[in-house]
């Protein structure tokens, strides 16, 4: 923590309160994760940012609730045009404040940040609601949806400003005004977009961003008792602080967690598209996704020929500096976190795990300038008993486990042998077979023959201990929206 009357030179950050920016008295640091040094301080808020951000959101929520769908969607496609013109600048940010390659920042997260505004600006103007009859009793029935009043939104450092806008979106379209908190670690996009909400005319109060940690801000703002519902994103272990914290208020929460995601490839898949996409969703964004592939178990007879292949084709996946284009992964979040994924391989290796390609068995070449960076190459580790903590817990980072199985009964017990249930991939050929163990594995999203192919009306979230409640067109309506039955006798 550092006093804001430090004279330096680098990016400070303010909190966005009654579409105003508002600096704070104390900063948290944050770190370029491809040098490794500081380059920005985040505020440090706590219960009186949150308070002020609360008291504006309340103040806004009368008039914003009760425009029309269309009046709120016509500033939630400003908001997402005004993020496409300013791609390049929110992609290197997002990348600097990351770790990730400016490569996919620009064609996954800032893209996708935009178009959840587009998505949630078009699917709320075509919600309807339920009505039945009762004749005999000259009475009609009918639904209404209200948003809920003032949002409480969390979310990681993973996908910064992708999830969210995943949040604010829907939250504002359903007409609600937001109080959200970012990772301290991952700030930067979230306080630019702040300036876009003044350009495309986002009346002040509804959208208040408030910056700082998971102690002290998210815990004031989960403890607020005029924040009715809670959106987070994040790790299990702070799902369970925060419906325990919440839990006296009996607030609305949705949880979208963890996972330990299998996949489970039959020996009649087409390899080669496997390969590549199991390449792909093991290690896109460092690993860094919720819905990487973690756990991958091969039919027997197909397992030597797959892990050969799967271990050559990792090999090409580049690690090192985010803005060279020829990379495909870029830096871990932190040197926390480059210890805690390391600590797993070493774990693997001490339980007689063979590792097969990247850490401690291929060299990353980089440049002095990021001699400190927390990069780490792909990880391919077999021989792993299926209750280690290597293939039970969440690594979050570049590496991925491969084992046999014999038979369809075994794989879909492998598959669901953990506590998580957030996603999973199937591969085969044969079409009875993918729909039967689509059905069967214990996930909130199934995959066959694909990865992360997503259709943003259908439900998002896991099963388990990786989530509770979905987001997604109608599901985030209904989140961010409290329903009433109406009953009119005539
Ligand atoms: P985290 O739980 O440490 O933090 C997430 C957010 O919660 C941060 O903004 C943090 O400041 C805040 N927070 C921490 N403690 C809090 C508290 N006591 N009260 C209120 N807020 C608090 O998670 P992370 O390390 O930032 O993110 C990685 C995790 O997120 C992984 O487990 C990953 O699987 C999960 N994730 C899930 C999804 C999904 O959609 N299911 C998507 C992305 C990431």
């Amino acid at each position: 923590m550092s006093d804001s009357s430090e004279q330096s030179s680098y990016l400070v950050l303010e909190n966005y309160i009654g579409g105003k920016f508002v600096p704070c008295r104390t900063h948290i640091d944050s770190y370029d994760p491809s040098i490794g040094q500081v380059y920005c301080r985040v505020p440090d808020s706590g219960e009186d940012e949150v308070e002020a951000a609360v008291a504006a959101a309340k103040e806004a929520f009368p008039d914003w609730s009760a425009r029309s769908p269309q009046q709120r969607a016509q500033v939630l496609t400003k908001l997402a045009d005004l993020l496409e013109a300013n791609l390049e600048e929110f992609a290197q940010a997002e990348s600097r404040d990351q770790g990730k390659t400016v490569t996919f920042a620009r064609t996954t997260d800032i893209p996708r940040a935009a178009n959840n505004f587009r998505f949630f600006a078009s699917s709320v103007l075509h919600h309807t609601t339920d009505c039945s009859q009762m004749d005999h009793m000259g009475c009609l029935n009918y639904t209404v949806r209200c948003p809920v009043g003032v949002a409480g939104l969390i979310s990681p450092w993973n996908l910064p400003l992708y999830l969210l806008t995943w949040k604010i979106a829907p939250a504002i379209a359903a007409g609600n005004t937001v109080v959200a908190k970012p990772s301290e670690m991952t700030s930067v996009t979230a306080w630019m977009m702040c300036k876009l909400m003044q350009q495309a005319g986002v009346p002040p109060g509804v959208v208040n961003i408030v910056f700082g940690t998971g102690q002290r801000a998210g815990d004031a703002l989960v403890g607020h008792p005029d924040v009715p519902l809670i959106s987070f994103t994040g790790s299990t272990a702070t799902a369970q602080r925060i419906t325990e914290r919440s839990a006296p208020y009996c607030k609305k929460l949705s949880l979208e967690l963890g996972g330990k995601n299998p996949a489970i490839i039959f020996a009649d898949a087409n390899l080669d598209q496997c390969i590549e996409t199991t390449v792909r969703s093991s290690f896109s964004n460092q690993g860094e996704i919720c819905l990487c592939t973690s756990r991958i178990y091969v039919e027997r007879s197909i397992y030597s020929e797959f892990l050969e292949r799967f271990v050559a084709a990792a090999k090409k996946w580049k690690t090192g500096v985010p803005s060279d284009p020829s990379n495909n992964n870029g830096a871990l979040i932190s040197k926390e976190h480059l210890d805690r994924v390391r600590t797993f391989v070493a774990l693997a290796k001490s339980e007689g795990g063979i590792v097969h390609c990247g850490e401690g068995v291929d060299q990353l070449d980089l440049p002095e300038r990021n001699a400190s960076g927390y990069f780490m190459p792909p990880t391919i580790i077999s021989g792993i008993s299926d209750s280690s903590r290597v293939m039970q817990e969440e690594i979050f980072g570049p590496v991925t486990c491969v084992s046999p199985f014999d038979t369809e009964d075994e794989a879909i017990s492998k598959g669901n042998g953990v506590r998580y249930g957030l996603s999973a991939t199937v591969w085969s050929r044969d079409v009875g077979k993918v729909h039967r163990v689509a059905r069967r594995i214990q996930a909130g999203l199934v995959w066959t023959n694909c990865w992360l192919v997503r259709d943003l009306n259908l439900p998002f979230g896991g099963m388990k201990n990786s989530g509770v409640g979905r987001e997604g067109g109608k599901d985030s309506y209904h989140f961010f929206t409290e329903v009433k039955s109406i009953t009119i006798q005539h």
